[in-house]
């Protein structure tokens, strides 16, 4: 495969935070054409993706990964040459307070896919078999929590602790089945945290900026030394056309932005931003919002990916330092209220969750 021929893409969770940043960069940076299926849950925002709606290289259709016959019946229809499979139940505090959508919608919705995929697959004549990839999203949490040092790499083991990411585990396990069973050429990525527009504001970083535009306190779990390792979401999506046009099928990549930072660095470092550009009337600093509160249960310590394999045999490396990401993010939330105002009123979208445990 090369990266200058148009392919076919079905995009599952396409309408969610990463499947529609993938989206948008697919429509106005490559020449493919792409099939967004989604169900549109509380995650999923057509709004997202109102910049290439009216591309005639995309188009949408709503449905659930889960309902075998509809996978099948837009694989019929749409005949794809790659199927990037983003859609899942994807917010750790949830899976807490209700796991059973992430075991429907990550282990059973993969599996429909894995079968739906098989059958279409095998119906496909020679080249196009050869063509053909079934590229699947995962997370790096997978591989469990590491100490103060060490990091993620393609041979660590799977070694996960919340609902959400053992759901992941189990989808990626199973894809990799398909692959060794009955030889579909998949791809696994496992990325760090993702960040940026469009990013649904229960996740930490939106959070923080409404929660301090708004003058409400600032929640940080703990002490909020818990690393994470950022990824700008526009490389990841680069990383996974990357992955998937020039990928070895059978093989995984784990994608981050080399962007590690503690919790508490990083809302320390949105105050600082918002007293810059959104200065509060009263002259104090956004800082003297932030709280500590309880721990959320089972809070992994550390997460950092080392991505020299991606870097090294596809040529990707992220673009978007840290503070460039965050600094772009920040003023993509000042200039989109309208894009996030509904979530928060219709949606809740910024009441803690997740204690259960
Ligand atoms: P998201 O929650 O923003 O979006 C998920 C999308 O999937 C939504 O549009 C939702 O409507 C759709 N969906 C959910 N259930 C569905 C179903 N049964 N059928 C069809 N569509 C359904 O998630 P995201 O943050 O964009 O994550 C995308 C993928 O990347 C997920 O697989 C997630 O596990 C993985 N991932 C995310 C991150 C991150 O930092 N956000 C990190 C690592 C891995």
């Amino acid at each position: 495969m090369t990266a200058a021929k148009p392919l076919r893409i079905l995009v599952t969770g396409g309408a969610g935070f990463i499947g529609s940043a993938l989206v948008r960069h697919l429509v106005r940076e490559t020449p493919h054409e792409v099939l967004n299926l989604d169900k549109l849950t509380y995650a999923g925002n057509l709004a997202s993706l109102e910049p290439i709606a009216n591309s005639p290289r995309y188009r949408f259709l709503q449905g659930d990964i889960c309902d075998g016959a509809t996978v099948a019946q837009a694989l019929a229809d749409f005949r794809p040459d790659v199927i990037t499979h983003l859609a899942a139940e994807s917010h750790v505090d949830r899976s807490i307070d209700g796991p059973a959508d992430f075991i429907q919608t990550n282990i059973v919705g993969t599996f429909a896919m894995l079968n739906a995929a098989l059958d279409y697959w095998r119906g496909l004549d020679e080249a196009a078999k050869a063509e053909f990839r079934f590229h699947h999203i995962s997370t790096d949490e997978v591989f469990g929590t590491l100490a103060d040092d060490g990091f993620f790499t393609e041979e660590t083991p799977y070694d996960p602790h919340s609902p959400y990411s053992a759901s992941k585990a189990s989808s990626d396990h199973l894809v990799r089945a398909w692959h060794d069973t009955y030889g579909l050429p998949v791809l696994i990525t496992n990325c760090s945290n993702n960040y940026g527009p469009y990013h649904f504001p229960e996740k930490l970083i939106p959070l923080m900026v409404i929660k301090a535009l708004a003058g409400e306190p600032l929640p940080v779990y703990g002490e909020g030394l818990n690393v994470r390792d950022w990824l700008f979401v526009e490389d990841h999506a680069r990383a996974l056309t990357a992955v998937f046009e020039r990928g070895v099928p059978g093989e995984s990549y784990i994608i981050g932005g080399r962007a590690e930072r503690k919790n508490i660095e990083v809302v320390t470092r949105i105050c600082e931003t918002l007293d810059q550009i959104r200065p509060r009337a009263d002259g104090t600093s956004y800082k003297t919002l932030i709280t500590h509160v309880t721990d959320r249960p089972g809070h992994d310590h550390r997460y950092a990916i080392d991505p020299t394999k991606i870097e090294r045999e596809l040529g990707w490396t992220a673009q978007e330092s840290f503070d460039s990401g965050i600094a772009r993010t920040i003023a993509w939330y000042l200039d989109n209220e309208a894009w996030w105002r509904p979530l928060v009123e219709e949606k809740g979208a910024v009441q803690r969750i997740g204690l259960k445990g």
